[in-house]
């Protein structure tokens, strides 16, 4: 019984099978990447606390046999994330409000299960735990997703929210990741959302065309093409070496399709903290259709006081690039302050 299924549901089965077949076991990852042992005590520990995640494809991405490859550094659990203070660098105590469970005040802006209204004319719906890989900085970590799930049960309830506020224009999906949900499922949301007369725009938010290309590649992505509303995907993507091949080859799946492209970093220590590096990726973005919107300052959240790196230098990092970029090619640093109506650049 092998011919019988017809070549979408095949493909679709691929990225799934693909996404489930993600790497979880640290000894596993060391072993692929023939990295020492010394580094398994701590990454079982803080994998314990927030899981090791990371897809085949990202990892084919990364250097062998080096510990501070930048892809490797943003999904590698590391014993700094328990505090313990191994690295001569980060010997300076960290701010004081370091250490935050939600640091950028998810809970006081939700205004239904799910979804945060903070900002005017458009709310942000956290849209499912699952992720393609686990990000160590992430600053939704500790987000009690069980308990808010906007997409799921809570549809009804955050499409009332929607109608009854004539004031919202866009619905953002963000996550965990958007993309992870079936194109089936995000078929429903998005014909449904393309109901409400005021929504004119709909943006994803998602990392998952760049972890796992194949989500692209051997997705039905007709939901995007189909609705009314504007369509906008912000990728995340913080170092030149995420862009391969594999994943230019994805972006062709959206050719035509009328999608505004943009990208978000975070500013991370060891991993894309200089000119050189962002500008690299600036151009590389370009060359794929994809301008750079945010860097983000990194947010105060519990286990990540490491990839911290201080605004002064964010601020040289960004005068560099402004330098050596046209406008469009220079992100706005931004930083996100708990309680504020909009993103504050820096
Ligand atoms: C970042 C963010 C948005 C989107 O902000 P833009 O400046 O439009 O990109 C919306 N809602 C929340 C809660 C956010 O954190
Ligand atoms: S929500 Fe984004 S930053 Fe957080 S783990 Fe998922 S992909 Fe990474």
């Amino acid at each position: 019984m092998i011919t019988k299924i017809a070549p979408a549901v095949q493909g679709s089965a691929h990225w799934q099978r693909e996404l489930a077949d993600a790497i979880r076991e640290p000894t596993e990852l060391l072993r692929l990447l023939q990295l020492p042992d010394s580094l398994l005590e701590g990454a079982l520990c803080s994998a314990d606390r927030f899981p090791l995640r990371v897809t085949r494809s990202f990892l084919a991405r990364m250097e062998q046999a080096n510990p501070d490859d930048p892809l490797l550094r943003q999904v590698l659990p590391l014993a700094e994330e328990m505090g313990t203070e191994r690295d001569e660098q980060n010997r300076s105590d960290p701010p004081p409000s370091w250490g935050q469970f939600d640091p950028v005040g998810d809970q006081d802006a939700m205004a239904s299960p799910g979804l945060l209204h903070k900002y005017q004319g458009r709310v942000l719906l956290v849209s499912t735990a699952a992720c393609a890989i686990h990000c160590r900085y992430c600053f939704r970590q500790h987000f009690p997703y069980q308990q808010a799930n906007p997409l799921g049960t809570q549809l009804p309830t955050t499409l009332a929210y929607l109608s009854q506020h004539t004031g919202i224009h866009e619905v953002i999906l963000s996550g965990g990741d958007p993309l992870s949900l079936s194109d089936q499922r995000l078929a429903q949301i998005t014909a449904q959302l393309a109901t409400i007369p005021h929504l004119k725009t709909l943006r994803i938010h998602t990392r998952l065309p760049v972890v796992l290309p194949q989500r692209l590649l051997s997705g039905q992505l007709d939901w995007l093409q189909a609705s009314r509303l504007n369509m906008v995907m912000v990728l995340h993507i913080n170092h030149p070496n995420e862009i391969n091949d594999e994943f230019r080859q994805a972006l062709l799946a959206l050719q035509g399709l009328n999608i505004t492209l943009l990208n978000q970093s975070v500013l991370l220590r060891g991993i894309n903290d200089s000119p050189d590096c962002l500008i690299e990726l600036s151009q590389k973005l370009l060359e794929c259709g994809i301008l750079p919107y945010y860097l983000h300052q990194l947010d105060q959240v519990s286990g990540a006081a490491h990839f911290e790196v201080p605004i002064s230098m964010g601020h040289h990092i960004v005068e560099q690039m402004r330098q050596k970029l046209p406008g469009y090619l220079v992100p706005r640093y931004v930083q996100e302050i708990s309680g504020q109506a909009a993103k504050t650049p820096l």
